[in-house]
């Protein structure tokens, strides 16, 4: 990997190495995009720029610090995530990475500190942060990532040169997946339509079986309606990520309103099932269509804050049998 790897964020290096070519590289970034469009990929690229023997604008990936980069496995890199299991990235870790940056590099020109999902960080951790990055130091670069900026504090915003990430197209999304990902053909075709412009999503999609979980989705709630009435179709236990699933039952039905207005095939979320898509949308009514996506929408947001998800799911199978 190097900069000429990275899909889709041309914009983003640009500016980066604009920056290491007149050796203007600042004490603090905020890498800011949605999920999944290369930030974290991005971050270990300009670390390896920053610090390459070779001091091009690219890693050289020969170099014995590209090399230790590469593998993670440098002493002057510091990266930092939230565990899985906790809701914020843990104050110890941050008050680590303050006594690290008080010590000088061990071998590398710069230290560098990446946060990823930066909002993880709570009010006290971002204040503990944010001494750090109001007295920046020449031999240190801190690298937060963030797909939702309005987690983190303003202070903490204005002490960072902000670099924004883009959406990826779907073409790129399925060329990153059949060349990196080592995906058929088919199936790049299908998780890049659905993968809504980020490419981590498309690869989290074939994990965790999302065609699976989409069909079950469909089934229960699509094509069985009358089976709403056994308790087991309701059970939201029954999904392994509700919220995930039911993202689906949307797309589901916001193809079968597209369907009614246009036929380019590129437009389509689920391309695998364009042929029932077709059929099933001249079945319901532009405003039958509109009503079902709001109910789904709605249902969505009661399992987000966690309401009642088995009535939620009852209620909303209600709706969607509602002719
Ligand atoms: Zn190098």
């Amino acid at each position: 990997m190097s900069f000429s790897n990275i899909v889709g964020q041309d914009r983003a290096i640009r500016l980066l190495q604009s920056m290491i070519g007149k050796d203007e590289i600042d004490g603090s970034y905020l890498f800011v995009g949605p999920m999944g469009v290369g930030k974290r990929t991005l971050s270990i690229e300009f670390a390896k720029a920053i610090n390459c023997e070779k001091k091009g604008l690219d890693a050289c990936e020969e170099c014995i610090s590209c090399g230790k980069i590469k593998s993670l496995n440098h002493p002057d890199l510091f990266i930092i995530q939230k565990e899985k299991e906790s809701s914020f990235i843990k104050i110890d870790k941050i008050r680590d990475i303050i006594y690290q940056a008080s010590l000088k590099p061990y071998e590398a020109r710069k230290k560098i500190f990446i946060i990823t999902e930066a909002e993880d960080m709570n009010e006290e951790s971002q204040n503990a942060l944010l001494r750090i990055l109001e007295e920046p130091r020449e031999n240190q670069v801190f690298i937060l990532t963030t797909s939702r900026v309005s987690g983190i504090l303003p202070t903490v915003i204005s002490r960072c040169k902000a670099v924004k990430f883009n959406l990826l197209s779907q073409i790129q999304i399925q060329e990153l997946l059949i060349k990196r990902h080592g995906f058929n053909e088919g199936e790049a075709v299908l998780f890049s339509h659905m993968a809504l412009g980020s490419h981590g999503r498309a690869t989290a999609f074939k994990d965790k079986d999302g065609i699976r979980e989409r069909d079950k989705m469909l089934n229960d709630f699509f094509f069985r309606k009358r089976a709403i009435f056994r308790e087991e179709v309701c059970d939201d236990k029954k999904y392994s990520d509700l919220e995930e699933s039911l993202q689906m039952l949307l797309f589901w039905y916001r193809d079968l309103l597209v369907a009614k207005f246009i036929e380019d095939k590129a437009l389509f979320l689920n391309v695998d099932r364009m042929e029932e898509i077709f059929s099933y949308s001249a079945r319901f009514s532009t405003d039958k269509l509109g009503r079902d996506i709001s109910s789904v929408m709605n249902t969505i947001n009661y399992v987000k804050r966690n309401i009642n998800p088995k009535m939620a799911l009852f209620n909303m199978a209600l709706e969607l049998e509602r002719q």
